[in-house]
């Protein structure tokens, strides 16, 4: 008994005192105080040949949080994807505490092909498809990887995101309240930590693990507090939107204490309690009549879709008083689909 108490007190001060193990996601393996990068390979089945992960494992001298960060889950959204390829370089292992896990390109499908929304290879919505499929489509695929390799190591997750490449967006992040309320809270200061100044208070996700659909929301069912950011859109390269995203990591290793220097978190950010996506009745052409980061008022047009002829099918308007967070910025429209996104702060 004493022996096994001694043992026990060992491994507790082993784990405590700084004697990290190597971290490993998937076959890419980083030995404490250093980065390591790799692949997950996803292998073919019948009717596709399979895909990639690209991923970096920065993996801390002394142990701490595991912070997963997640680009690229819909192909056409580049400012994520830069922004860790910034962020791999500059946060430095031997002055981490933790780990940070990077999935650089979550939807290789989509990003080779150029596609928004959906995968070339099986028209799935990757963020549509979680915690995923061992032996389902490819995009079923990637999501079981992601949930099994990344989601399940971590202990905080980061899904980041912008607006497609037809989605004019001004940059806001989701705060999802659905979860139990300690992970809640932690995911709402974790929102602040992230410092910026739109916050869409998100109170409607699932709750069952089995069916999150969402990647974040994978984190959060699990009991992992989880956000989503968006910023950037149209597919731009836009140095701000890349910069905002770096900085809004920087704001969390600090506030998880995984590096002592960082950003502080914001005060007071407009709490968007209230949000709606605005979905397309018709088939054919959209006509934006509203931008980005406007203010509209109850009932103002946001826009209109026309058959090919040029004959007006629907006029869409604003279901209340509030501010655009997304609009789509081109023509092609499916039924069905977003036109934009409105958010306000009354509840
Ligand atoms: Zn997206």
């Amino acid at each position: 008994m004493r022996a096994f108490c001694i043992a026990v007190l060992f491994a507790l001060f082993a784990a405590s005192a700084g004697a990290q193990q190597p971290f490993a996601v998937g076959p890419v393996s980083a030995a404490p105080g250093t980065t390591a990068s790799g692949t997950i390979e996803i292998p073919a089945r019948a009717g596709d040949e399979g895909t990639t992960l690209p991923v970096s494992v920065i993996h801390g001298a002394k142990p701490g949080p595991v912070l997963a960060l997640v680009a690229g889950v819909h192909g056409q959204e580049y400012t994520p994807i830069l922004a860790l390829q910034n962020l791999l370089r500059s946060i430095d292992p031997k002055t981490l505490t933790g780990t940070v896990i990077m999935v650089h390109v979550a939807n290789m499908p989509s990003y080779l092909k150029r596609t928004i929304y959906y995968s070339p290879v099986d028209g799935k919505n990757l963020n549509r498809v979680f915690p995923g499929k061992v032996d389902g489509t490819l995009s079923e695929r990637i999501a079981e990887a992601i949930t099994r390799e990344v989601i399940e190591r971590a202990t905080h997750v980061i899904d980041i995101h912008c607006g497609d490449g037809n989605e004019s967006l001004r940059p806001y992040l989701y705060w999802i309240t659905t979860g139990p309320p300690q992970v809640a809270e932690a995911g709402r200061q974790m929102a602040l930590a992230f410092g910026m100044d739109h916050i869409v208070v998100d109170r409607g996700r699932p709750t069952d693990p089995a069916g999150s659909i969402y990647l974040s929301n994978t984190a959060i069912t699990r009991g992992k507090p989880a956000l989503t950011i968006e910023s950037g859109g149209m597919g731009e390269i836009d140095t701000d939107d890349v910069l905002r995203i770096e900085r809004g990591v920087a704001g969390l290793l600090k506030h998880l204490k995984m590096r002592a220097d960082g950003p502080d978190p914001i005060a007071a950010p407009v709490l968007l309690e209230r949000s709606e996506v605005l979905l397309a009745g018709f088939t054919g052409i959209f006509h934006a009549s509203v931008q980005k980061a406007q203010t509209v008022a109850e009932g103002a047009v946001i826009g209109r879709i026309t058959d090919f002829h040029g004959k007006v099918l629907e006029e869409i308007k604003a279901p209340f008083a509030g501010e655009i967070l997304y609009v789509v910025g081109t023509p092609a429209i499916n039924k069905g689909e977003p036109v934009g996104f409105i958010g306000a702060t009354g509840g």
